[in-house]
């Protein structure tokens, strides 16, 4: 066990993939609380939200 990581934060949700690890409630909580506040800025600045398909026609927009 390590004592530097970085539990509940997006760096730490990024560690648990990096080491195949199963990302705790802690790391998931922080990266969709930092989605949303990205979705959220991208709002803000006009854009769209971020879709999961990849559209063709959103490319050229
Ligand atoms: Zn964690």
């Amino acid at each position: 066990m390590t004592n530097d990581f970085p539990h509940g934060t997006v760096r730490g949700y990024r560690r648990h993939l990096k080491e195949k690890t199963v990302t705790c409630d802690d790391c998931l909580a922080a990266r969709r609380t930092d989605r949303a506040a990205k979705e959220r800025a991208r709002e803000a600045a006009g854009k769209p939200p971020r879709q999961r398909r990849t559209t063709r026609d959103a490319r050229d927009a």
